[in-house]
């Protein structure tokens, strides 16, 4: 895709002036499994909380500047905050911090990962910068202050570094990797705006106000599914308890859900916190085939192909 191929020529110093730099390609992800408890009295929620990364992928490039500065390239780049609030700053601010320099470095977001989509792009970013950063800075960071700085940026950004599959518990942030014994395909239909993790969060506690929401657990059945790369186990054990809110506060969800798994998907749901909704399919055509469909249902923006599990973030 376009947005890839400008960051890595950035990167690999292609053009008589382009700036030396480091890229790092990260991976979205989809929750198969995202058990929710009741809020705590400190307003967040204990998670069982089952990642998977897919083979949808931003790429943050880190090159040597006079300040913190940047960019974004790509379908929803309007959507992504250029200032110190966006989470690849914060990860550089983070590391320089840590080691008392200053964070002089261009940031620049290739991003295929749909915003606010339930996807974790922005985590992704986080993610890569501090790996980008951590290279560009010749800092050599071991893997666990680099897991370290990514829980202090958020509940899924240690998981955007780690990629494959993974249990997070706490808020998602304590991670376990899982073994997967086979590849997965799904289809991404990709929703017009975005829906605030906050606000879905929101809507949960309204929805269960009075209920009493059990411990989340993460499923035996599913996490064997992984194990054994059993695609129609793994579309039976599928579940996301946000689904319902996301679903509340963007009813027209429902008709995509049903567009695809009209399409032949072995299993819908919402991905995350939505929109983004994720089908999985029996194989690659199937793939082509549901997105295809997706697209011509017009129940959706577009539609991504990708495959899992896929690595974590990975310097280019
Ligand atoms: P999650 O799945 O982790 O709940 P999400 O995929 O729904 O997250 P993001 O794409 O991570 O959502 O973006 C959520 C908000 O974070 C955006 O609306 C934006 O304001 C802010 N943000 C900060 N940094 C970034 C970034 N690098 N890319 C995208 N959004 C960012």
């Amino acid at each position: 895709m376009t947005a890839t191929g400008g960051a890595t020529a950035a990167a690999s110093g292609a053009g008589s002036n382009a700036a030396p730099g480091v890229t790092v390609r990260v991976p979205a992800k989809v929750n198969v499994q995202l058990a929710v408890g009741a809020a705590r009295p400190d307003g967040f929620h204990d998670l069982a909380n089952v990642f998977l990364a897919v083979s949808l992928y931003d790429e943050v490039t880190a090159a040597p500047a006079a300040e913190l500065t940047v960019t974004c390239e790509g379908p929803d780049a309007d959507k992504v905050p250029l200032d110190r609030t966006n989470l690849a700053a914060r990860a550089a601010e983070l590391l320089a911090a840590r080691h008392g320099i200053s964070p002089d470095v261009h940031l620049h977001i290739a991003k295929d990962i749909p915003v606010a989509g339930g996807m974790a792009g922005g985590s992704a970013d986080g993610a890569g910068a501090l790996l980008a950063c951590d290279a560009l800075w010749g800092l050599n960071s071991s893997r666990a202050e680099l897991l370290e700085i990514c829980a202090e940026l958020g509940s899924d950004v240690p998981f955007s570094l780690v990629g494959g599959a993974a249990l997070g518990v706490g808020r998602g942030e304590k991670l376990t990797e899982l073994p997967v014994g086979g590849t997965f395909h799904w289809v991404f239909a990709v929703a017009d705006g975005g829906l605030s993790t906050p606000v879905v969060f929101g809507e949960f506690d309204r929805l269960t106000e009075g209920v009493d929401v059990p411990e989340p657990a993460a499923s035996p059945a599913l996490l064997d599914a992984l194990r054994t790369g059993d695609v129609a186990a793994l579309a039976g054990a599928l579940a996301n308890d946000l689904q319902p809110a996301a679903v509340s506060l963007r009813p027209a969800l429902n008709a995509t859900l049903e567009a695809g798994t009209a399409a032949g998907a072995l299993a819908a749901l919402v991905s995350g916190s939505g929109p983004t909704t994720a089908f999985l399919v029996k194989d690659a055509e199937a793939a082509d085939a549901v997105a295809a469909a997706l697209i011509a249902s017009g129940t959706c923006r577009t539609a991504h192909v990708a495959m899992s599990p896929a690595p974590g973030a990975t310097v280019l």
